[in-house]
Formats: structure tokens, sequence, C-alpha cells
């Protein structure tokens, strides 16, 4: 493609986890950036996230390392409770075993933390970087170029990266294949405060409440002040406006009752502090994400249920992967290729475990006489190291 390939920038559309590692890791690199976001200020919602050892190894290779450990908890020990006795199913060491056995920690923080942190490191090299009110409505593109329109006005770039989540535009523009369809599952998501519970001093530290169909997970973030809520219902249909609406507390209690008091107190403090209800939407895989200059990563490319807690960590590996790519391969359609041959299989492999441990989890017959042993995540995402990945061109 086009000589002129190296000076123009790289546009990214959607300033997400995805868009902003893509940024930073070429930033870092030297490449320019203009990152397109349609929101009109920069406000991450939705709680929080558990970042596994291997996106805690990729967060480090873009220089992170200490940021993130500073607003990150490192979990001690995490169990499986019954809803409704609290008796423990399973339990797992995670804190210095988990270290020693990959080489990075598991962390719990606020989402809001990490896309700040992430937001500052992208800063700092380009204050201009990020364009916000920036909707990104179309793009077409040539042998030289490509052309974005968005609400901030017209651009154009050398690369552009659909890094706009499970409703992508560019997606949309690229694949014309429709909106996403809901996946029969509903999460209401809180942070309490820990004042708010009446058992503030809750052992492990990381839990899983199994329910029939049900499931609840809590873990503490923001030093250890807050209680990161998220319960889990499958549900044949999403009937709400919209895929995230305020949680009505009659609803909560409806879905979860007789549950443990431990965790009924969980769900009272959320209907008290206010939560959000999220449908959980997906999409059948494509089987490519490239068309010429522009290409797919995160929720955009293969948007995943949450179950293996491995979506934002699929973003952050996929970042620093397409920056790797595009910094280190002239010939942007090339860089673009080889980032899908090297990332394609691990991305739609997860999905698919993601959807398998979603079923088996809450499917297991949690009230059955013999319910047989509780499944387990087997940790098969944690050694990947993509920063270490060599570009195979
Ligand atoms: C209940 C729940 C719990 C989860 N927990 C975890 C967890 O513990 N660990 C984990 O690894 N993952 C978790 N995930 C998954 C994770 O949150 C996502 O996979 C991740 O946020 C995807 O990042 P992204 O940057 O691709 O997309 P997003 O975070 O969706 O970012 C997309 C960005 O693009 C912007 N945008 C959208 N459209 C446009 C447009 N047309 N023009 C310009 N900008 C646009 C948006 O405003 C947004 O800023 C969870 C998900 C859910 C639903």
């Amino acid at each position: 493609m086009s000589a002129t390939d190296g000076q123009a920038p790289v546009l990214i559309a959607g300033a997400g986890i995805a868009g902003l590692c893509t940024a930073l890791g070429l930033l870092r690199a030297g490449v320019p950036v203009r990152v397109f976001e349609q929101a009109a200020e920069l406000r991450e919602v939705g709680a929080a996230v558990s970042l596994a050892p291997n996106a805690v190894r990729a967060l480090d290779s873009l220089g992170l390392a200490e940021a993130l450990r500073d607003v990150a908890n490192r979990p001690a020990l995490a169990a499986m409770l019954h809803y409704r006795t609290g008796a423990e199913l399973n339990a797992y060491a995670m804190g210095d075993e988990m270290e020693r056995r990959w080489g990075k920690p598991y962390l719990q923080l606020l989402r809001a933390d990490l896309h700040q942190l992430l937001v500052q490191a992208v800063q700092a090299l380009k204050p201009d970087a990020l364009v916000l009110g920036a909707r990104v409505t179309g793009l077409a593109q040539d042998d030289a170029a490509v052309q974005l329109e968005t609400a901030a006005g017209r651009f154009s770039g050398r690369a552009l990266i659909g890094a706009d989540g499970v409703r992508s535009a560019v997606r949309q523009a690229l694949h014309g294949e429709g909106g996403p369809s809901f996946t029969g599952y509903v999460a209401w998501r809180g942070v309490v405060p820990m004042s708010e519970l009446r058992y503030p001093d809750q052992q492990p530290d990381t839990a899983v409440y199994l329910g029939p169909q049900t499931s609840l997970l809590r873990y503490r973030v923001r030093g250890l002040d807050a209680m990161n809520v998220v319960a889990f219902a499958r549900i044949d249909r999403w009937v709400d406006e919209g895929w995230s609406s305020p949680a009505d507390p009659q609803e909560l209690r409806d879905t979860f009752s007789g549950w443990h008091a431990v965790a009924d107190d969980l769900f009272q403090a959320m209907a008290r502090c206010g939560a959000f209800k999220w449908g959980l939407f997906g999409r059948a895989a494509l089987p490519r994400w490239q068309v010429g200059r522009v290409s797919l990563i995160g929720d955009a490319a293969h948007p995943m249920l949450p179950f293996l807690g491995q979506g934002a960590a699929m973003a952050i590996e996929d970042g620093v992967l397409m920056a790797r790519a595009l910094a280190g391969v002239t010939d942007v359609g090339d860089a673009l290729a080889c980032y899908e041959r090297l990332r394609y299989e691990r991305a739609t492999t997860t999905v698919r475990r993601s959807d398998a441990h979603g079923l088996r989890i809450h499917n297991h017959p949690v009230d059955a006489p013999d319910p047989g042993p509780v499944p387990r995540d087997d940790f098969a995402e944690f050694d990947f190291d993509v920063a270490g990945l060599p570009l195979a061109v």
C-alpha cells in the first residue's frame, strides 16, 4: 500500500479499553494516532474488572505496571458458595500462588481507575490524541488512505481500527451484518461501600454464589473500601428498552429470593445504592475481521460473555498486538493481516470457552441430592504473552 503510510496517523474508533491500549502501544512506538470517541466526556461506567495474569502481563508491557498495582487489589483466595446455605462448594488460592505460577498477579480494580490510567498514559505522550464528541458515522478507503466520517468532522489516516464495542459502527460498515443479539443472560452490576453492608467481613475476598440458572460474583475494590457485586440470571427474552437501565429493586428481590443472608445483604445494598441492569448481547463470529486498511479489535471483533473474566483481557491483548503489528510491519495491509493471523484463533477460542463455562455454571444442578463437582475454570488463558509473541509476517 501507499509510500506515505509512515506519516499519516492510525485512526482508532472508540476510546474504551481496546482503543486506548492500541493508542498507547502505537504512541510508545512513535506512531501517530487519533482516537475518536462518541462520548462528549471520558467516563467509564460498569463497576469493576478482574484482570487475569495474561491481561496484567499485557498491560505491564505498556509501561503501566506500577500505576496499575497502585489502584488494584490482589485477591488472596476465591471460593464458590451455595446460594441458599452459603456452604463452600470449592475454593482455590489466588494471591502469591497465582503470581508464582504465572509470573504475574491476578488483580481486581474499578473500571474507571483502569480507564483513567490508560487515558492519562495516552495523553502524557500526545495531549490531543483523543477527539471527544466524535461519533463515527461512516468510512471509505482506497489504495492510499482511509477517510473517516465523525460527528466532529472528516479525518484521514493510513489505517482505521474499529474499537467501538459490541455495537460497532465500523464493523457494520465493513461487514454489514445487522445488530447484536441477546445471549439469554442479564447482569446486575453495582459497587457498594463496605459501610452499607451488614456483613462487611465477607470471606474469602472473592466469591461466586451459585444458584439455579443464576450466580452472584463479589469482590472488593478501591483499596478495600467497596464491594463490586455482579449478579447474573438466564432469561428468555430481553424486553427492556436499550441494553442497560437502572436496576429495579423489586425485580432484584424477586429474581434472587431465598438466597443466603450474606448474599441477600449484597442484593439489598445494591438496591439501595443503585445498580444497573445489563442485557448481555453477542454476535456470531465473523469469518475475518480485516477489509483493506481497516480491521476490528476488542468487543467490536469478538464480543464475549463475562464468565471467564477475559473480555477486557482480550481487548487489552488485541490492543498490544495491533500496535506491535502496525509499528513493526511497514505495509498496512500486511500489518492488519499479521494481527489477524496471530489473534483470530486465540480470541474466538476464548469466546467459545466463555460461552461453555457460562452454561456449565448456570446449568449445574446445585439443589440436586448429589450435584457432582462444581465446574471450574481451568485458567487456560493465563500463560499467554502477547507482548513476546513473534510477529509472523
Ligand atoms: C457484566 C460484565 C462483567 C465483565 N467483567 C469482566 C471482567 O471481570 N474481566 C474482563 O476481562 N472483562 C469483563 N467484561 C468484558 C469487558 O468489559 C469488555 O469485553 C471490554 O470492556 C471490551 O472493551 P472494548 O474497548 O472492546 O469495548 P468498550 O469497552 O465497549 O468500548 C467501546 C468504546 O467505543 C465507543 N463507541 C461506540 N460506538 C462508537 C462510535 N460509533 N463512534 C465512536 N465511539 C464509539 C464507546 O463509547 C466506548 O468508549 C465484563 C463484561 C460485562 C458485561
